[in-house]
């Protein structure tokens, strides 16, 4: 699968001006906050349409973006990875969902807490149930923004890897302000002040880290 963008998006008095194509595997996209990364996720993913050019998605039938959920208090953490498999729209699952979702728990190492209620768990517990109902979503092109917030550091690496492998033959993307996870991508996108200041290989990013991430 690829996707090649060249968009302008205006919200108020920030523009997001962005071109580029992207290919199989992990992509991190850094910058600081208000640099446009929701933004050009939510243009990637359709959910937001930009006011000039397009985006062409070529091999993607189904993509996802994950951000901030809701997720009712109540609720069992099986059933947020559930919505991930009926990929967050309110269509029935049948047991083969149900396995995949639990396989995707344990990917994550959060299948023992399937049963617990959401507001019982930490954020980092909650933040893993999420990823697992992403990856659950087995989407063509995966967005992630911030997946690696609420985790500690070393379930942020550990994260990264798994997305690393999990982007073998799909697109995901990822934003985040950890420069540390990084070299787990394959490549990286620089936004700054909506526009893109680099694109490359992470191991080329000359940049000191912390200038790209807040
Ligand atoms: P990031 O994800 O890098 O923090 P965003 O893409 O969320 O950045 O936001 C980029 C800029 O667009 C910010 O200045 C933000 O305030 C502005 N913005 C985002 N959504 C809207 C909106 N609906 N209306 C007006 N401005 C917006």
């Amino acid at each position: 699968m690829y996707v090649r963008f060249n968009v302008v998006k205006w919200l108020g008095d920030f523009v997001l001006e962005a071109a580029g194509e992207l290919g199989e595997g992990l992509t991190c996209v850094v910058g600081p906050n208000g640099s446009g990364k929701t933004t050009l996720l939510k243009i990637l993913a359709g959910l937001l349409k930009p006011d000039r050019g397009l985006v062409e998605h070529v091999g993607v039938k189904v993509k996802v973006y994950v951000g901030e959920l809701y997720v009712p208090p109540d609720a069992a953490a099986v059933e947020v990875a559930l919505a991930g498999r009926s990929r967050f729209s309110p269509t029935p699952v049948g047991r083969a969902d149900v396995e995949a979702a639990r396989r995707y728990m344990r990917l994550l190492e959060v299948e023992d807490l399937a049963e617990r209620r959401w507001k019982t768990l930490s954020g980092g517990q909650r933040q893993r149930v999420v990823i697992a109902a992403a990856l659950a979503a087995e989407a063509d092109l995966l967005l992630l923004d911030e997946p690696l917030a609420h985790l500690h550091g070393d379930w942020r690496g550990r994260v990264m890897r798994i997305l690393a492998d999990y982007a073998a033959g799909r697109g995901v993307v990822v934003t985040t302000h950890h420069g540390d996870v990084l070299r787990c991508c394959h490549t990286l996108i620089a936004l700054r002040e909506g526009k893109m200041a680099w694109r490359g290989d992470p191991q080329q990013y000359a940049e000191p880290l912390d200038r790209a991430c807040d």
